[in-house]
């Protein structure tokens, strides 16, 4: 009823859950145990804060809508486990926060989903295990295989720092306003992250800033390397000058940074 009353804000990604029955997808996919400290990024009017207040230990949401203030506290007045942080997700320091979360759960902001799950990744390390509605072509993109077209940056690292948990196809019937696109839950549970974590995520940005260059062109541009050197580290790994960084798994990456360190 209050997604009925709320004028959202498109541009804030605003589609607010109105069927209950996903939540429990959600729950599910989310693994919830009554021990667990939840990260929520958006929590919007609260409902699925609400169904996360009733079902662990502690929930931190954090909102960038301040107008959303008074009926978020309303909704979630009778619970003393929720702590309510108003800003930008993407500028806060979430790291910072505490107590520090265990699991990342959210309808996130579509606009924002991509560079919150991937700054996640290292910038949020106590972080086990994600659950997030996103759009389904994003959902697509984070466990795709290499050469495919929705291969991309964000595949490599989420694949080098997590393990696909559960996928589930979500309809639009279930959002108010209704979004233009399909989404899905998508869960992962984190991997021990790479020692050279950070040079990998340098270097694999660099490698698909621009898809249709040679990886030792773009690896040039960002000036990370020469273009020489980034071909003999490719032909190390038994692959052309002429290579684009689709063609590489996560794990050529990683081999591919210890070759150019
Ligand atoms: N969790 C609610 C639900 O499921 O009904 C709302 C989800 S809605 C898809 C996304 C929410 O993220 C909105 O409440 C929006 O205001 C908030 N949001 C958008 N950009 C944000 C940002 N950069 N940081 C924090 N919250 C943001």
């Amino acid at each position: 009823m209050s997604a009925r009353r709320v004028t959202a804000r498109r541009d804030l990604g605003q589609h607010f859950l109105v069927d209950g029955n996903i939540l429990g997808v959600i729950g599910r996919l989310a693994d919830l145990q009554p021990g667990d400290i939840v990260l929520e990024i958006g929590p919007g009017l609260g409902v699925l804060t609400r169904y996360l207040a009733e079902r662990v230990a502690h929930v931190t949401a954090v909102e960038i809508d301040r107008t959303l203030e008074a009926r978020l506290a309303e909704r979630l007045a009778a619970f003393s486990n929720v702590a309510l942080v108003f800003g930008d997700a993407l500028a806060l320091e979430l790291g910072a926060l505490t107590p520090p979360a265990r699991k990342l759960v959210a309808n996130l902001p579509y606009n924002v989903a991509t560079p919150i799950v991937v700054e996640s990744l290292d910038g949020l390390p106590t972080v086990e295990r994600w659950c997030v509605m996103v759009q389904r072509e994003v959902a697509e993109r984070f466990f795709a295989a290499p050469g495919t077209k929705a291969y991309g940056a964000v595949s490599v690292l989420l694949q080098l720092a997590t393990e696909r948990a559960g996928f589930h196809a979500v309809a639009r019937t279930v959002f108010r306003p209704r979004p233009n696109v399909d989404s899905a839950l998508v869960a992962f549970t984190r991997r021990p992250l790479p020692l050279e974590y950070a040079q990998i995520k340098r270097v694999v940005q660099a490698a698909f800033a621009h898809r249709r260059k040679t990886l030792p062109n773009s690896l040039e541009l960002a000036g990370l390397t020469s273009r020489e050197r980034a071909a003999r580290a490719l032909g190390e790994l038994e692959l052309s000058p002429a290579t684009r960084a689709e063609a590489l798994s996560p794990e050529q990456f990683t081999r591919l940074t210890g070759l150019l360190a």
